[in-house]
């Protein structure tokens, strides 16, 4: 039993690679016990930063108000085949269909356009060249757009899916 703590150590590497490329289906934020959430409110919604911390998980905290972004591959939606409307994980804004999501094979839920409307806004990165893709309702940050996307638009909307609420059928 010589090996034995270098097999112990190699199943702990191999478990803990599985618990962080694992990828949940659906979003777990609780739209719930978020009272900004809803689908037809469509007054612009300011929270404190430390209000959205005791309301949004983890993930789409440090996405959407500290403008992280999420590992490639680690997120909901980038897989998922079902027809409906994305909105906005924390205030419930309609953001994209289903209609206009491709396979950018980057691990990353993406969009060739957003829904018409007060639906995103763009405003430039402090990185100075990406364009920033914002809820135009609470300002929380979604992505990026690029434009290598396909036609028709060109677009790409690249999103993180814990910043994503998925409807199906709507
Ligand atoms: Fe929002």
């Amino acid at each position: 039993m010589k090996n034995r703590p270098i097999v112990l150590f190699i199943a702990a590497l191999l478990m803990g690679a599985t618990a962080c490329t694992a990828q949940p289906e659906v979003n777990p934020q609780n739209e719930k016990k978020n009272p900004h959430y809803s689908h037809t409110d469509k007054a612009p919604v300011k929270v404190s930063n430390a209000e959205w911390k005791k309301i949004l998980i983890p993930e789409a905290y440090s996405i959407m108000r500290l403008k992280g972004t999420e590992r490639a591959g680690t997120g909901p939606y980038v897989h998922n085949p079902k027809s409906g409307t994305y909105y906005c994980a924390a205030c419930g804004n309609a953001l994209f269909s289903s209609a206009t999501k491709f396979d950018s094979h980057t691990g990353w839920p993406s969009f060739f356009q957003s829904l018409p409307g007060n639906s995103v806004a763009k405003v430039k990165d402090a990185d100075g060249f990406r364009d920033e893709i914002e809820c135009a309702r609470c300002g929380g940050h979604l992505g990026h757009v690029f434009d290598d996307g396909p036609k028709p638009t060109g677009l790409r909307y690249c999103m993180n899916g814990y910043a994503l609420m998925f409807e199906e059928g709507k």
